[in-house]
C-alpha cells in the first residue's frame, strides 16, 4: 500500500481552484485544472509514492500482475486495471457525448482499423475495445444532463416555451394527432426523429431556430417563477457559450438534473449526457471511447453518434444507483465488471477504533483505490499503515488487503474495486 500522487489534466473546460484546493496546492492553479486521474491509464498513469521513490502505476502492474491485480481480477481482465478513477472539476460545460456498448465498440474499432484511421487522429471515434459505463458521485453540488426526458415531461417544457417555430418539433414527439403514444417504443421513435432532425439541420435554420429557442427562454424567465427554470437557465448558458450548436436544442430533451454531496448517476451505454458544472468523483471502465453531440469544437461524427444513442427515455430516478448500507459503507449498486464505489463515513460509533473494511469484490480480493475526501483517516492493510488526509489517495494491492480503517475525528473516504 502507497500514497497514490494522482496526474492533472488541464483542459478548458477545468477549474483553476477545484482540484488545487483539494490537494492542497497553491490556489489559482495556473491553468484550469479539469480532471485528477488516479488509475493506470497508459495516456497518464498515476504514480505510487514508495519507499524508493516515485513509480508508475502502470510499471507496478506489469512487474506483479497477479499479486496487484489479483487472480480473479487477472483471469477476467488481463493484466492491467479495468478501470480509471478521476476527480472531475467542471466550471464550464463539457460536450455533449455518448459512450458505445462493447459490442459497438469492438465493431467500431475494427471498421477503423479496416479504414485505416491512426488511433491518434482526432477523427477517430473508437481508440480501444471497451465499453465505457461511468458511475459520477457530486463531491460538491453538481450539475448535469443526462438521459432523455420521458417524453410527455419534454413537450410540457417545449410548450411553456411559447416559441411558435418550436411547433413542428412538438409534433413530431406528440405524433401526428398531437396524441401521446402510450407506448415506450413510440417515445423513443419521436426523440429519434426529432433528435435526428436537429443534429442534421442546416446551419441557417439553426441560426434561426436556436436564437428563438434562447429568446423563448429569456421571456419564460422573466414571467414570474417557473417550473422550469433550471432547464430554461441552462438552455440559455448553452446558447450563450455555442451559438446556432445543434447540441443547445438537444440539451432541451435531456433530464436537467441537480446532485448533492454524495449523490450520484449511472451513465450506462447509448446515454446522451454533458456535466455542467462541479466537482465529482468519476469512475469508468479504462476507455477512451467518446463519440460526441455538439457542445465542443472537436470532432463531431453525427452519423456515428446516432448509432450508438439510446432514444429510451429515462427518468433522473432510473439514472441514480440504488445504494445500499453496510457498516459504514454506503455502496453504489452498479452493474459494471470494470468497476464498484462504495462511499465510507468515520464517525458516532466508528470513531477511535479500528473499523473492519472488507472489500466486497473479486473474492474479496482485487485491488483498491482510497480516496479521502473528509478528515484524516489511517489505512492498516498486511504490509503496514498509511494515513490519508483530504484529498490524498491510497493504492491498495490485492495482496495486501483487506483493510481496517481508523479516525479519531469524522472522516470520510471514497473506494473504488473492480467490480466483479
Ligand atoms: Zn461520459
Amino acid at each position: 500500500m502507497d500514497h497514490l500522487r494522482g496526474a492533472i489534466r488541464t483542459y478548458a473546460w477545468g477549474s483553476r481552484t477545484a482540484i488545487a484546493e483539494f490537494t492542497g496546492r497553491p490556489v489559482p492553479a495556473a491553468h484550469p485544472e479539469a480532471e485528477l486521474w488516479l488509475g493506470a491509464h497508459p495516456g497518464d498513469p498515476a504514480r505510487l509514492e514508495t519507499g524508493d521513490g516515485e513509480v508508475s502505476l502502470l510499471d507496478v502492474l506489469a512487474a506483479d500482475p497477479e499479486g496487484q491485480l489479483g487472480a480473479v481480477a487477472l483471469a477476467r481482465f488481463g493484466d492491467r486495471l479495468p478501470m480509471l478513477v478521476k476527480v472531475l472539476a467542471a466550471d464550464e460545460p463539457l460536450s455533449l457525448q455518448a459512450h458505445p456498448s462493447t459490442a459497438q465498440a469492438l465493431e467500431g474499432y475494427q471498421r477503423e482499423e479496416r479504414l485505416g484511421v491512426p488511433v491518434t487522429s482526432p477523427i477517430r471515434n473508437y481508440r480501444d475495445t471497451s465499453h465505457k459505463p461511468e458511475l459520477l458521485v457530486a463531491l460538491a453540488p453538481f450539475e448535469a444532463l443526462a438521459g432523455f426526458r420521458p417524453v410527455a415531461r419534454t413537450i410540457e417544457l417545449l410548450r411553456a416555451l411559447s416559441v411558435s417555430d418550436l411547433d413542428p418539433f412538438i409534433d413530431l414527439l406528440a405524433g401526428p394527432d398531437g396524441v401521446l403514444a402510450e407506448d415506450g417504443q413510440t417515445d423513443a421513435d419521436g426523440l429519434r426523429a426529432l433528435f435526428t432532425t436537429w443534429i442534421t439541420a442546416p446551419q441557417p435554420d439553426l441560426d434561426v431556430l436556436v436564437p428563438a429557442v434562447l429568446e423563448g427562454a429569456i421571456h419564460y424567465l422573466s414571467s414570474g417563477p417557473a417550473e422550469f427554470a433550471a432547464e430554461a437557465r441552462t438552455v440559455l448558458e448553452l446558447g450563450e457559450r455555442y451559438p446556432g450548436d445543434a447540441g443547445v436544442l438537444a440539451a432541451l430533451l435531456l433530464n436537467r438534473i441537480s446532485l448533492a454531496p454524495g449523490e450520484a448517476i449511472f451513465v450506462s451505454a447509448g446515454n446522451l449526457h454533458t456535466y455542467l458544472h462541479g466537482v465529482g468523483l468519476e469512475v469508468m471502465a479504462n476507455s477512451d471511447n467518446v463519440l460526441r453531440g455538439g457542445l465542443t469544437p472537436k470532432h463531431v461524427d453525427v452519423p456515428e453518434l446516432l448509432r450508438v444513442l439510446d432514444f429510451t427515455p429515462t427518468t433522473e430516478e432510473e439514472l441514480r444507483p440504488k445504494t445500499r448500507v453496510e457498516g459504514p459503507e454506503l455502496i453504489y449498486a452498479t452493474p459494471a465488471e470494470e468497476f464498484a464505489v462504495s462511499q465510507v463515513t468515520l464517525d458516532g460509533d466508528y470513531l477511535g477504533h479500528e473499523v473492519d473494511a472488507p472489500s466486497r469484490h473479486c473474492d474479496g480480493q482485487g485491488p483498491q483505490i482510497l480516496l479521502c475526501t473528509r478528515g484524516s483517516v489511517t489505512v492498516h492493510a498486511k504490509s503496514g499503515s498509511l494515513t490519508l488526509q483530504r484529498g490524498e489517495s491510497a493504492w491498495v494491492s490485492s495482496d495486501d488487503g483487506p483493510i481496517r480503517l481508523l479516525a479519531q475525528k469524522p472522516a470520510s473516504l471514497y473506494r473504488a474495486t473492480i467490480g466483479l
